[in-house]
């Protein structure tokens, strides 16, 4: 057998994590968790190939398209809101948001994670979908929808809850929502440890990794940075109250028995259902 060939013990990891690249200030970000502490929801395989190789090369376009223009002082975010809309920095904009849905996604995991959530995210997917199998269907869905590679996104926007897929690259913080977990739906995520079946990656998610309490955090911090919203708790969902007109206390007590809304137009393009189910094209 070649030596050359790389299996997860002969490929880079961490040892460069966090050092700026020449020209940027776009650096490496470490997974927030040993290689193999997904194991086995998530292979050491599938990680370190998809951090160190996939993601690796995200950051390194990213960093070779900034360095010597206008936007090599800027930060992976401030690159995003700065390409998104001009069409000349397409490309540029396409590995600055790639990079930084992974470093998203390593963070919406942890050993152990999945479950049905609790606290103030487990009150809004009860206020929203009725139940969290419900949530979990329409996940599934959403997923299911998408043709070709991007990504699932659990975000807040419009005041309710969002499930949306994005095409590629894109990213929902160039749309003005406010990110809350993600999930990679590019084939190169799951076809080490399940092929081709999406449905049993995005089940596995589900069950075994979603780090909800991150997910807890950052719609508390969502929540309390809107005026609208009286916080008193962020460990109590009882105690929030939600505006008169905002979505929230329009939606649904409960989710039709059949969930039959979302397997009828997963799509939902543009809008999205009542329910906060749409995707972006
Ligand atoms: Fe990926």
């Amino acid at each position: 057998m070649s030596s050359s060939i790389r299996t997860p013990e002969t490929l880079p990891e961490s040892s460069d994590a966090g050092r700026t690249l020449a020209g940027t200030t776009l650096a490496r970000a470490a997974l927030p968790y040993a290689v193999g502490a997904l194991e086995p929801a998530m292979s050491v395989e599938t990680v370190v190939f998809h951090h160190s190789l996939h993601q690796r090369g995200c950051l390194e376009h990213a960093a070779a398209l900034a360095r010597g223009t206008e936007l090599d002082s800027l930060s992976l975010e401030q690159l995003i809101q700065a390409t998104a809309r001009a069409p000349r920095h397409r490309t540029l904009y396409h590995y600055a948001a790639e990079t930084w849905n992974h470093e998203f996604f390593w963070q919406s995991m942890r050993p152990g994670g999945g479950a049905a959530p609790r606290g103030l995210i487990a009150e809004c997917i009860r206020r929203q979908f009725g139940a969290y199998d419900a949530f979990c269907h329409a996940v599934q869905d959403v997923a299911a929808a998408l043709l070709g590679n991007g990504w699932l996104w659990v975000t807040w926007s419009n005041g309710k809850l969002q499930i949306l897929t994005t095409a590629n690259a894109d990213c929902p913080l160039a749309r003005g929502h406010t990110p809350l977990l993600a999930l990679d739906l590019w084939e190169h995520a799951y076809y080490l440890d399940h092929q081709n079946r999406r449905a049993s990656y995005v089940a596995t998610f589900l069950e075994e990794l979603a780090d909800w309490e991150s997910v807890d955090t950052r719609l508390a911090a969502r929540l309390a940075a809107t005026p609208a919203y009286a916080v008193h708790s962020a460990r109590n969902p009882a105690s929030y109250s939600y505006p008169s007109s905002g979505v929230m206390h329009h939606a649904p007590a409960a989710v039709p028995a059949e969930h039959s809304g979302a397997r009828r137009n997963p799509q939902a393009a543009g809008t999205g259902d009542s329910r906060g189910i749409h995707r972006i094209q």
